[in-house]
């Protein structure tokens, strides 16, 4: 199988080694050649353009840095679609737009070339060490045909469904790491110029019951489930919880946007009268203003999977 690699930065360009030492011959191509000494110096071979790489290849890996990237590299002059064959596969690696991996996967389609979108999770030293997520959407038994290729550069290598569903997951995940991160500046500044020295903040708030969840494991119990009664700790006491903290950040003189509006969202889901029932019960209202019918994964379901991932 002659793979292809094109983007050597940050990510890409340590996944291509990963590849190589797994013992896989490659054909490289970046805008800048410099980027690829490492992967030459290692016995790659150099392709001046996308579409030299995709005739060279059986199967082409992307790791560009945004939508107009991967649509040069794809549809430019001497791109890939020009040179890909038919029952050829391309995995792009970028993040990506979910409207644009569809429109060139129904592209691709008409070519008898399968395009997966594939984005990754893990950072460079995920890219580097090997623990890195793969989230994948798009054919199946191509995805099982390269699982050997993308287990060489991650170890968290999932099929999520059909094309597009690798990049709303990691869409998902990001959004949600960024607007954590916002909120954990503003109640951190708040406790900080309430009084408390920060590794000692930090020291106590990372061994509460939040800080010692995974972020996204606590949405298993109550979220996932649609299950919010009998309660494990009542939705008033939250609620009093939140008020207090943001009576404080006032008293302190810490703008705390985001709490605020959390404790806005929190007291409409109070008018509903569910204040006996579970504290993260206020996750409810945005099903509703999301239209998406009431979440009900089984618990069995959702057991498997913590018990898969240790
Ligand atoms: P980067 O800018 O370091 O690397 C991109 C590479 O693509 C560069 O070497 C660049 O020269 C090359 N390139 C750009 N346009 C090209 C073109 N038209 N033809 C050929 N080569 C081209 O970016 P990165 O940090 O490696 O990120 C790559 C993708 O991975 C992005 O979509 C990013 O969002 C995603 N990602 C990044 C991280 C991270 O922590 N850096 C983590 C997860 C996912």
């Amino acid at each position: 199988m002659q793979v292809g690699f094109i983007g050597l930065g940050t990510m890409g360009g340590s996944m291509a080694a990963n590849l190589q030492k797994a013992g896989v011959a490659l054909v490289v191509h970046d805008l800048h050649r410099q980027a690829a000494g490492r992967h030459l110096a290692a016995g790659a071979t150099w392709a001046d353009t996308p579409r030299a790489v995709a005739e060279a290849a059986d199967v082409v890996f992307t790791s560009l840095p945004a939508p107009p990237d991967v649509e040069a590299v794809a549809t430019g002059a001497d791109g890939l679609l020009g040179g890909m064959r038919t029952g050829s596969a391309w995995f792009d690696l970028s993040t990506n737009s979910v409207a644009l991996v569809r429109a060139l996967h129904a592209r691709c389609a008409a070519a008898g070339v399968a395009l997966l979108d594939a984005p990754v999770s893990g950072g460079p030293h995920g890219a580097a060490s090997g623990r890195l997520a793969i989230w994948v959407g798009g054919d199946r038994a191509a995805f099982d045909r390269h699982k050997h290729l993308l287990d060489a550069m991650g170890d968290r290598v999932r099929h999520i469904g059909p094309i597009g569903a690798g990049s709303i997951a990691k869409l998902t995940h990001n959004a949600a790491g960024a607007a954590i991160n916002v909120v954990l500046a503003e109640v951190f500044t708040m406790g900080v110029k309430a009084g408390v020295e920060p590794l000692a903040l930090w020291d106590a708030i990372r061994q509460g019951a939040t800080g010692r969840n995974r972020t996204f494991d606590r949405m298993g119990d109550h979220f996932l489930q649609g299950s919010y009664d009998p309660p494990d700790f009542a939705f008033r006491l939250i609620h009093k919880d939140v008020s207090l903290a943001a009576a404080l950040a006032r008293e302190v003189g810490v703008p705390m946007r985001m709490v605020n509006l959390a404790l806005a969202e929190m007291t409409e889901a109070l008018n509903r009268g569910w204040g006996g029932r579970d504290s993260r019960v206020s996750m409810k209202l945005q099903e509703e203003r999301a239209g998406i019918p009431p979440l009900a994964v089984p618990p069995a379901e959702i057991k498997a999977v913590l018990e898969r991932d240790g």
